[in-house]
């Protein structure tokens, strides 16, 4: 299987609502621990399969905290309590930091990486990660969080970096051998 990279906006895929897995096999579990291990190398608390370029519902997380990593498939969020707002990151956009509002408490359905179905009830930072990864499942991100105003400073500053980051392959390829 190949390697998977860390896809980062504005990949097309990370605004796709992602297709439900269908049966758990070989391939899906493996898919699972490599994500698990980009997301370690990473540093991050979560990670979507669009953000490795993978259209499956699914996704992991470990908020480093003993409770251990948490696989995910197709999974839908029950019920919702409460709300609290946070700033939030994403692996798949560098430097963003968008303040989001999520619900406090939820519960979280989905498939365990053995097939079994699973309820989980989660609060807090957990809460907040398991929504978050829900939004990529769906193609959203915490841009879309921005008020509009906020939305254009952001896109231009994203926009900005982008061609940087050209703007610096290039160098690299002008380079005399
Ligand atoms: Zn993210």
């Amino acid at each position: 299987m190949k390697e998977l990279t860390l896809k980062k906006y504005p990949e097309k895929i990370l605004r796709k609502k992602l297709d439900p897995v269908e049966k758990i096999g070989d391939e899906e579990k493996e898919i699972l621990k490599k994500m698990l291990s980009v997301m370690y190398q990473s540093q991050g608390v979560g990670l979507a399969a669009n953000q490795v370029g993978v259209d499956k519902r699914m996704f992991v997380a470990d908020l480093n905290d003993g409770q251990g990593a948490f696989f995910v498939i197709n999974p839908k969020i029950l019920k919702k309590e409460g709300g609290s707002k946070m700033e939030e990151g994403c692996l798949s956009i560098p430097g963003a930091a968008v303040s989001v509002k999520r619900a406090k408490k939820i519960i979280l359905e989905g498939l365990s990486l053995e097939g079994e179905l699973v309820k989980i009830e989660a609060s807090g930072l957990l809460a907040r990660v398991f929504q978050h990864e829900m939004d990529h499942l769906n193609g959203r991100l915490i841009i879309d969080y921005l008020n509009f105003p906020s939305r254009l400073k952001a896109f231009s500053f994203l926009k900005k970096k982008e061609n940087n980051r050209l703007f610096e392959n290039r160098k690299i390829e002008n380079r005399p051998q």
